[in-house]
């Protein structure tokens, strides 16, 4: 197009407009992408590489614990120095970062170090105050912690932004939240020693998640000495001295070193000049977007977090791999966002694929529940107290396992496998027909032949 400087531009060098940049560069587009704060994005950057990286340390602590079981005496006691991890993990996120930034390079994206925001539909205005006309715009500008309404003392909660780069570890945490980001950082927390309080305001934490995996979890957790405190939200916060103390909805206070809000995320729309351009929000927040991640103005598409469609990495990425395919590729792609298969990694961690229980006995006629609680063979001589819960959900009339929920030890490796099968439709007979590996965990999910339960709905409505 002549009139356009480039055929494509980017805004936002996280895991979906990387991927899109290259993909369709690969494609022989001219492509730039705009970078406002690190190349990389949410989950190099501050999400899930980081994060990760934390909870290895965390688990280190019941390694030295259970390993004398086995025989192990570890002469002192081992110490743990917070400083040391940051500056580690800074410094394998810039090693990241770097990597990123090359591959950019090497496939001839050209990467500008700015903020962008849209001036019409095929103008991009940079922070500099220059101009760049392109044929298409994709949006992937990720999200960005919500800190819920403004309760008095909300300016001292910190939120993952900050609690990835503290200077030092707290002794005492409160948590506020009960989702994924919530969990995994109690966890986090306790494992490395601070004391934690997990505020949640519903039930019970991981609301979605299958009821008797957020019962078993929760058990767990508190079994590792976090204080999870359900029903109750976070009133307001007041500092003084040293320490925060932590007003709860039940009257009762909490004193605390850091309080941290995971109570969300929202996508980044606001200033980037979409509402003048009548690009449409969906009622849950995110950019509205068709199949092919379209927006209501033609030129105009987005990917990732910014569509609030399912905020996860390998989403976001397949996301802007498919848009790339179908508008430089020739090959029109939609991205299925069925079965995406999911981890906590909380400390038992949690992999689960496909259908909850309750969702199940909703949309199916027949639905078998398969399940098992065990003691880890490792458990025998740590003597830790922890169990392994697996559920599988069967589909009566077909076979088909049609989900699949794990806790305990890395379950998020097992339910990448266990997700291919699913994918598959393999059925309850193909997972019993597959011989087991002795002696794994992982053997339970083909030696279970027990149903614990099963809701037939004409048997119920008689
Ligand atoms: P992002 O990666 O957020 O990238 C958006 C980029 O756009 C950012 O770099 C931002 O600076 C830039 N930007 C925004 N506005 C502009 C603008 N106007 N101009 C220029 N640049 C702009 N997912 C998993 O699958 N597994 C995990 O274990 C996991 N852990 C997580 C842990 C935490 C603490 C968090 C917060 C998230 C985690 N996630 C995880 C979610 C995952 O990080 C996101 O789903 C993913 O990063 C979304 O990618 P994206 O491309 O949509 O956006
Ligand atoms: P989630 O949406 O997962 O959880 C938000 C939590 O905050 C829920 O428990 C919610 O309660 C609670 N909440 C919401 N509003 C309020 C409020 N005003 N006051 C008190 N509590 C409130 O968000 P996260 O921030 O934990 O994570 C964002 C997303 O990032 C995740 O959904 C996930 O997609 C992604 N992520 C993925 C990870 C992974 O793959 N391992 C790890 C980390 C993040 P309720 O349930 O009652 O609504």
């Amino acid at each position: 197009m002549p009139d356009k400087d480039v055929d494509l531009f980017v805004i936002g060098a996280g895991s979906g407009g990387v991927r899109a940049a290259r993909i369709a560069s690969s494609y022989g587009a001219r492509v730039t992408v705009a970078e406002e704060y690190r190349v990389g994005g949410t989950c190099v950057i501050r999400g899930c590489v980081p994060k990760k990286l934390l909870v290895y340390a965390s688990r280190f602590s019941h390694e030295f614990e259970d390993a004398a079981g086995f025989g192990w005496h570890v002469p002192v006691e081992p110490t743990f120095s917070w400083p040391t991890l940051i500056a580690n993990k800074d410094r394998e996120i810039d090693r990241l970062e770097a990597a990123y930034v090359s591959t950019l390079e090497r496939f001839k994206v050209n990467l500008v170090r700015s903020r962008a925001v849209l001036e019409d539909p095929h103008t991009v205005r940079l922070a500099d105050g220059s101009r760049v006309r392109a044929e298409t715009i994709l949006i992937a500008t990720g999200g960005w912690p919500h800190m819920g309404p403004k309760i008095p003392g909300v300016e001292h909660a910190i939120s993952s932004n900050e609690a990835l780069d503290l200077t030092e570890l707290p002794k005492r945490v409160v948590v506020q939240g009960g989702g994924y980001i919530a969990v995994e950082f109690a966890c986090i927390f306790a494992g490395l020693g601070s004391e934690v309080t997990l505020v949640y305001r519903g039930e019970n934490i991981l609301r979605g998640f299958d009821d008797d995996v957020r019962e078993h979890l929760r058990n767990e957790m508190r079994s590792r000495g976090i204080t999870i405190v359900c029903g109750h939200t976070v009133t307001a916060i007041d500092h003084a001295g040293d320490e925060y103390v932590t007003h709860l909805s039940d009257g009762s206070k909490v004193a605390a070193d850091k309080v941290m809000f995971a109570i969300g995320r929202r996508p980044n729309t606001m200033g980037l000049g979409i509402e003048a351009l009548n690009v449409r929000i969906h009622e849950h927040g995110g950019i509205e977007v068709d199949d092919y991640s379209r927006t209501s103005v033609p030129n105009i598409y987005a990917v990732g977090d910014v569509t609030n469609r399912i905020n996860l990495t390998p989403v976001a990425i397949r996301e802007g791999h498919a848009f790339a395919d179908t508008l430089y590729g020739g090959k029109p792609t939609r991205v299925d966002h069925r079965d995406v298969p999911t981890a906590v990694f909380s400390e038992p961690e949690l992999g689960v694929i496909g259908l909850t229980e309750a969702e199940a006995r909703e949309r199916l006629d027949v639905v078998d529940v398969y399940k098992t609680s065990f003691r880890p063979m490792k458990a025998t001589l740590s003597g830790r107290a922890t169990r392994v819960f697996m559920k599988l959900l069967v589909d009566g009339v077909s076979g088909r396992v049609v989900g699949c929920h794990i806790a305990g030890p890395d379950a998020g490796e097992l339910i990448q496998l266990i997700g291919i099968a699913v994918k598959m439709g393999a059925t309850k007979a193909d997972f019993d027909a597959t011989m087991a590996v002795h002696p794994t965990m992982a053997e339970e999910l083909v030696t279970m032949r027990e149903k614990a339960a099963s809701y037939n709905r004409a048997a119920a409505a008689e």
